[in-house]
């Protein structure tokens, strides 16, 4: 009886246990996001002062400038890391910031941030095209397909637009790491928003499918071993996509491609 007893109870004192060291996780987690916020912003403006107040500290010189400049990148870089890790726990606890806006130019932004990262020679050429038409040819040369079509394409959509962004640049930038040659996009629906995001890369294995939702999972390929990345990034997306009452789903074939397909229902105005 007694050792029946001591059974029924260990499971419930490692579930305790283990919810204990999961709330003390959450909440170092939240210190470490609330305490990088101030040092990140000091760096970011003193490197900004130097730049731009040559009356008050001295005059830089070209190459000064490039230097102060690649910190202020990299700083602005780290900032909108932490603002997206934010983002994912004020999805968690259901918050959320409505408004309307337009998806093509979310879309535009999103991939200029991508691109950002992946093929940043390109950024600068496609920041100065002057229509969406003149966007999207540049786009081609880099063998990079958008289409928007149904009813998003002329109406805006209301949502939280950060969250938005923040899925559409996530799937992305690892359609453009891990591409061979080419990116499709194409964002269509006519009351949930429908995004699918595919690339002609190495592809997913399919018993991989569900650790890659995983936290630090990241396959396991010499190919790719330069590829930088922490295996957070698909975690964050469904983290958001589920609080938002939606679906992400994945098709792929290792050596011929992948496909994500996203599904957002959008808040009731
Ligand atoms: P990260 O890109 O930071 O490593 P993610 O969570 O975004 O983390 O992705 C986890 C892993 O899933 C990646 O390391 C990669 O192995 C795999 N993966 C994600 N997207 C793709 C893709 N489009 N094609 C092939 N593998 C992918």
């Amino acid at each position: 009886m007694r050792g029946f007893k001591f059974k029924k109870d260990q499971p419930g004192k490692e579930r305790s246990g283990n919810r204990e060291r999961v709330d003390e996780k959450e909440r170092l987690f939240d210190l470490l996001i609330h305490d990088l916020t101030s040092p990140l912003s000091i760096v970011s403006t003193t490197a900004d002062n130097l730049l731009h107040k040559s009356d008050r500290y001295g005059a830089l010189n070209d190459q000064q400038k490039r230097m102060i400049d690649r910190i202020l990148r990299n700083t602005h870089k780290a900032q909108k890391l932490l603002q997206e890790m934010i983002e994912i726990l004020r999805s968690e606890e259901g918050i959320f910031q409505k408004e309307f806006f337009s998806i093509e130019d979310t879309l535009k932004e999103s991939l200029m941030d991508a691109i950002e990262i992946t093929l940043p020679h390109a950024v600068e050429k496609l920041c100065q095209s002057k229509s969406h038409e003149e966007f999207r040819s540049l786009l081609h040369t880099h063998h990079i397909y958008i289409e928007v079509t149904g009813r998003y394409c002329k109406s805006p959509f209301c949502h939280d637009q950060k969250k938005i962004q923040q899925v559409l640049r996530n799937l992305m930038s690892n359609a453009l790491k891990y591409r061979r040659e080419r990116m499709g996009v194409a964002i269509s629906g006519e009351m949930d928003l429908l995004v699918s995001v595919e690339d002609d890369g190495i592809g997913i294995p399919g018993e991989e499918k569900e650790a890659i939702f995983k936290r630090f999972v990241r396959l396991n390929d010499k190919k790719n071993a330069h590829i930088q990345g922490l295996g957070l990034g698909l975690t964050g997306v469904k983290t958001l996509i589920e609080a938002m009452g939606g679906d992400i789903t994945l098709e792929s074939q290792e050596g011929v491609g992948t496909r994500f397909v996203v599904r957002i229902p959008p808040i009731q105005s």
